[in-house]
């Protein structure tokens, strides 16, 4: 740290964000992409002509894609908010909604690990609910009305899901706080609360084009909620970077919703390929938790997390391992193709039999 770094940030421990290493090619199972590539519309959308137009500025307003995703979704484009990823929208809800002196935050121990960097980047006080002995979230600890909710649903890195009735129970008991439903995973078997946004006036869904839509790389994620909570997200958008999502993955967002259905079916093909993965783990003596998610959280009696995800690595495999002391047993994988899942398969296999004699 430099001399001149604000002190209120000394101590403040940043996300550590999965690999993305430039070393080798991996099979890459770590941070949750789709193996699929974005559908052909979206490669049609970047055109030389298009590339050329970056001399100019971006639309503020991103008003054609917010038009697409409200019409895609049943919405006006005055419940749409579009950001630089989804963490960007995270980033400011916790700026807009969770303002130290008023409210705080409450969100499960076990989540995604953003949560907790964005309460200390703004002195947000933090609630950190443990989760129930099987990992699910018990709705109860969420209906205090006395802060406001985050929650990942399907939850990471576990993959269960809340039904939609149990989202709907904690948002009715916050009639006083913004509860917001993180559903980056929810395409993949969950059950997505967008249609409470029209009964509710304290729910932000929150979503992005990371997972079910193949564009982690074009860095797009959008909100849905009620129009005044549109309008605080804009306010903080226009305080800090009005451009902030670039011409190109305008097009490229745009573009894709209006392919939903290829992104579904790749959805199907990622669940069925979950289905195999969970199986075969679990012949080989794996403890998978139930995932609605495109990723599975599963452990070994017969070998550690930890040494697992190295043995992985140096057969050019990436999953994630965190070293959070109640889930480092386990590791988060990624469920990409069929040919991946078998490879994965086959190496766990090996790598277990390797132990087993030495
Ligand atoms: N929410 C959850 C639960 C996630 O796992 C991730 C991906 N790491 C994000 C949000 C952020 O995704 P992105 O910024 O790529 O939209």
């Amino acid at each position: 740290m430099s001399r001149f770094m604000a002190e209120r940030y000394a101590h403040l421990e940043a996300y550590t964000p999965g690999e993305q290493p430039t070393d080798m090619k991996y099979i890459k199972l770590n941070t949750n992409e789709s193996p699929f590539p974005p559908s052909p519309g979206v490669l049609r959308a970047i055109s030389q002509e298009r590339v050329r137009e970056l001399r100019l500025y971006s639309d503020p307003d991103c008003n054609l894609l917010r038009r697409a995703i409200a019409k895609q979704f049943g919405f006006e484009k005055q419940n749409v908010f579009v950001s630089n990823g989804s963490d960007d929208i995270l980033n400011f809800s916790f700026m807009a909604f969770c303002d130290g002196t008023k409210c705080g935050v409450a969100f499960p121990e076990i989540s995604y690990g953003f949560y907790q960097v964005y309460a200390d980047l703004y002195g947000v006080d933090a609630k950190k609910i443990a989760l129930a002995e099987d990992f699910s979230i018990r709705i109860s600890d969420y209906c205090y009305n006395d802060r406001t909710v985050v929650i990942a649903n399907p939850n990471a890195p576990t993959g269960i899901a809340l039904t939609r009735e149990e989202v709907e129970q904690i948002v009715a008991a916050n009639p006083d706080h913004v509860v917001l439903i993180d559903e980056a995973y929810v395409d993949f078997g969950g059950e997505s609360a967008l249609e409470l946004v029209k009964k509710y006036d304290n729910l932000l869904v929150v979503r992005t084009f990371s997972k079910s839509y193949s564009l982690a790389g074009a860095r797009l994620g959008f909100a849905i909620g009620h129009p005044a909570l549109i309008a605080d997200l804009e306010k903080i958008k226009y305080s800090t970077n009005p451009y902030n999502i670039n011409r190109l993955t305008l097009l490229a967002g745009t573009a894709a919703i209006e392919e939903n259905d290829y992104y579904m079916e790749n959805c199907r093909r990622i669940i069925e390929n979950r289905a195999y993965l969970t199986d075969s783990l679990r012949a080989l003596g794996f403890e998978v938790l139930p995932s609605c998610a495109n990723f599975i959280f599963a452990k070994s009696d017969q070998i550690g997390g930890e040494e697992l995800y190295l043995a992985l690595k140096a057969r050019g495999i990436l999953v994630r391992h965190f070293t959070k002391e109640k889930i480092k047993n386990y590791n988060r994988i990624t469920i990409g193709t069929m040919e991946e899942m078998q490879i994965l398969t086959n190496t766990v296999r090996a790598i277990l039999a390797e132990k087993s004699e030495r």
